[in-house]
C-alpha cells in the first residue's frame, strides 16, 4: 500500500511543527477542503504518532480519503518513509511513521520534510509552477531549502538533499541549530533577523525603546510581527536588521546561482510578509555579489503563493507522486 502508485480523489496532509500539527483535506487542485490542528505533544514519539492518528481519525468523519501525506520538521529517510533526525521535536529521531500510518488506517502514506513538502506545493499549485530547475528558501526560525529539477523534487542519494541553510559562510562564526558552525541558515534566518534587531537595540538604547515601542515596550513582547511593523513604519533600527539579513539572504541566492542556475528562487516563510522591504535589498545584494556579474542572466526572485498552509498542501498532493 505504501507503493508510488497512482491515485485519485481526496487525500489528507498533515503538517507537523514544534508546536502544532495541523492535518487537513486536499482535493487534486491543491484545495484545502477541511482542517483540524491538535498542539504537538511535549513527548514527541508515539504521543505524537498518536495525535497525528487522531487527526486523520477526525478528518475521515466528513471525507472519504485515498491516501496521508505528512510534511515534518527535520530529515527524511530516502524512501519517505521514517523521519531520521528533527531538531525541534522531541523523540522524533528513526521513528517509522509512514508504516504506522499504513498500518492504522491501510491507505497508502509517505513522510516528507517540511521545505520539500512547501515547495512542491509551490511547484504544483503555486509561483513556481512551469520553472525548471526551480529553487526554494523558506526563510522562518531557520531556513530550509527544497530543489526540483526537471519536474522532480530532489531528494540527493538518502534524502537529505537540498538543505540550502546549512552551506557554511563563516568557518569561526554562529554555532547553527544543525551542530555545524557558521552555517547561511545563522546569518539569514529569522532567528538571526532578530539577533541582528537585539543587538541594534543593545547599541541604540534610545531608538531603541522607540523600537520596542511598536510592540508592547518590552524585549519580551519584541516579536517578528513588531519587527515588520516598525520597518514598515520606516523604523531606522528594524530597516537596518532587515538590511542585513537580506544582505546574507542576497549572497546565499548569488552562490546557488553559479551553482545551479536556477531559472527561479521562490522564497516562502514569515520573512515574505515584510514584502518588499526584504526582498528588494536582497535582490539588489545578489547582484553586488553575484560571480561573472552581468555576463549571465539572473533567476527571477519570487515570493512564495502559500503561507503556513504550504507543507499540508504538498505532503498531501506527494502522497501521489
Ligand atoms: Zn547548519
Amino acid at each position: 500500500m505504501n507503493s508510488a502508485s497512482a491515485i485519485s480523489g481526496l487525500t489528507v496532509g498533515i503538517d507537523i511543527g514544534g508546536t502544532k500539527v495541523l492535518g487537513g483535506v486536499v482535493d487534486t487542485d491543491g484545495k484545502i477542503l477541511a482542517t483540524y490542528r491538535k498542539d504537538t505533544p511535549k513527548n514527541g514519539g508515539q504521543d505524537l504518532i498518536n495525535v497525528i492518528i487522531e487527526v486523520v481519525k477526525e478528518l475521515q468523519t466528513k471525507h472519504q480519503i485515498a491516501g496521508i501525506g505528512v510534511s515534518t520538521a527535520g530529515i527524511v529517510s530516502a524512501d519517505r518513509k521514517t523521519v531520521i533526525a528533527a531538531g525541534n521535536i522531541a523523540n522524533w529521531n528513526d521513528v517509522a511513521l509512514a508504516d504506522a500510518l499504513v498500518k492504522e488506517f491501510g491507505l497508502p502514506a509517505v513522510v516528507e520534510n517540511d521545505a520539500n513538502a512547501a515547495i512542491w506545493a509551490e511547484f504544483k499549485f503555486g509561483n513556481a509552477k512551469g520553472l525548471n530547475p526551480v529553487m526554494f528558501f523558506i526563510i522562518g526560525t531557520g531556513m530550509g531549502g527544497g530543489l526540483i529539477i526537471d519536474g522532480k523534487l530532489y531528494r540527493g542519494a538518502h534524502g537529505i538533499g537540498a538543505e540550502f541553510g546549512h552551506m557554511m559562510v563563516k568557518l569561526d562564526g554562529e554555532k547553527c541549530g544543525c551542530g555545524a558552525i557558521g552555517c547561511i541558515e545563522t546569518y539569514a534566518s529569522g532567528s538571526a533577523l532578530m539577533r541582528y534587531a537585539h543587538e541594534e537595540i543593545a547599541s541604540n538604547l534610545e531608538k531603541g525603546k522607540v523600537l520596542l515601542n511598536f510592540g508592547d515596550g518590552t524585549l519580551n513582547g519584541f516579536t517578528g510581527q513588531v519587527l515588520t511593523k516598525a520597518a514598515q513604519a520606516g523604523d531606522q533600527l528594524a530597516l537596518s536588521a532587515f538590511a542585513k539579513q537580506s544582505d546574507w539572504v542576497g549572497s546565499a541566492i548569488a552562490s546557488y546561482t553559479l551553482l545551479l542556475d536556477p531559472e527561479a528562487i521562490i522564497i516562502g516563510g514569515g520573512v515574505i510578509d515584510a514584502g518588499d522591504i526584504f526582498l528588494k535589498p536582497a535582490i539588489a545584494a545578489a547582484e553586488k555579489y553575484m560571480p561573472f556579474a552581468g555576463k549571465h542572466p539572473l533567476p527571477k526572485i519570487i515570493a512564495a503563493k502559500f503561507g503556513n498552509d504550504a507543507g499540508l498542501v504538498g505532503a498531501a498532493d506527494l502522497v501521489r507522486a
